[in-house]
């Protein structure tokens, strides 16, 4: 008798297991390099949605992945169910343009806008460069392919009617290394379009006598005035050691993307886990302090708001 009703409390815990396995659904936000903000974008969702487990039987996890290319085309594979991606790749992925020729995603959606990141250079002082034109000739880490660095640095140097090969080397280290490269003269400057304060940039200005320089110009005026994902930036002064000065450059976005093909509901519930608790999220980084949500839902967006992100802006009020 005994020996049944353990058999039988055994058999009671595996349906229980089984039920709740059942019920969990496991989803992917794509990110970028460990020394990024977009890890931190997809790592504080996730602790977001994932103290909702037991309610809503979401679980969330966010590895570190190449950027933003690479995640359009985890998503677009349904490999991944969300991820961060720059403005200017949001729009050229929905629209089939630029790198996304041929391969158009217009299942692509968009959920929100995050932080403002600049298009970093930042240079050795040694190397003697005072702007970006200054590199060419020069060793620069152009970024890892699968980043949004790495193609929007393409864009800017055909802009300028340039090329990689215009440097005497280009070499693609990722985000993570790239910091390093950097203090032990392997490179002349690197590149990171990146939220700021950051960590990577951070090593890079401290661990090496180095200066951040502008990125203006006509070109730039330019891609500025004709795109709609790009705007002007500024880098304050202060903010990293050898550059007291504000320093000019231009930006983009970082966005939260989708696919039309995530259910509804799974968004919806990710969206709620982040504005219900924005105080919380913003102080999870420093580049998330400014944040406001009604620019959020709109800024730097270019693909369709998923169904699942609007109905919880419309209970909120911030949308008809
Ligand atoms: N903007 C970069 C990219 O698209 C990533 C920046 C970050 O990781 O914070 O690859």
């Amino acid at each position: 008798m005994k020996k049944l009703n353990a058999l039988v409390a055994t058999a009671a815990l595996a349906v229980t297991a089984t039920s709740v396995a059942a019920q969990e659904r496991f989803i992917t936000i794509g990110t970028g390099g460990q020394t990024g903000v977009y890890f931190v974008v997809g790592q504080s969702i996730c602790r977001l949605v994932n103290r909702g487990t037991a309610e809503h039987n979401l679980k969330c996890t966010a590895p570190s992945t190449g950027g933003s290319i690479a995640n359009i085309n985890a998503i677009s594979a349904g490999d991944m169910d969300m991820g961060v991606a720059q403005s200017d790749w949001q729009f050229h992925a929905f629209n089939g343009t630029s790198e996304f020729e041929g391969k158009q995603f217009d299942k692509l959606r968009a959920v929100f806008s995050v932080h403002g990141e600049p298009f970093t250079v930042v240079a050795r002082k040694d190397s003697g460069a005072a702007n970006f034109e200054d590199l060419f000739g020069k060793r620069v880490n152009v970024g890892n392919p699968g980043s949004g660095q790495r193609a929007t640095m393409d864009v800017v140097l055909s802009a300028l009617g340039k090329s990689d090969a215009d440097f005497s080397l280009a070499s693609e280290l990722k985000p993570a290394e790239q910091s390093a490269a950097l203090g032990d003269n392997k490179v002349d400057a690197i590149i990171y379009t990146v939220g700021h304060p950051n960590g990577s940039i951070q090593e890079a200005t401290s661990t090496v006598d180095a200066v951040i320089l502008p990125v203006t110009g006509e070109a730039i005026d330019k891609l500025v005035d004709e795109n709609p994902y790009y705007a002007k930036a500024v880098i304050p002064g202060g903010m990293y050691k050898g550059t007291d000065n504000d320093v000019d450059t231009f930006g983009v976005k970082a966005t939260f993307v989708t696919s039309a093909d995530v259910p509804d509901d799974v968004v919806y519930t990710v969206v709620k886990a982040v504005f219900d608790n924005f105080d919380r999220f913003k102080g999870l980084h420093p580049a998330f302090a400014d944040l406001a949500e009604a620019d959020m839902i709109s800024a730097g967006l270019s693909a369709p708001l998923h169904p699942g992100a609007e109905q919880y802006y419309r209970e909120r009020g911030w949308i008809q």
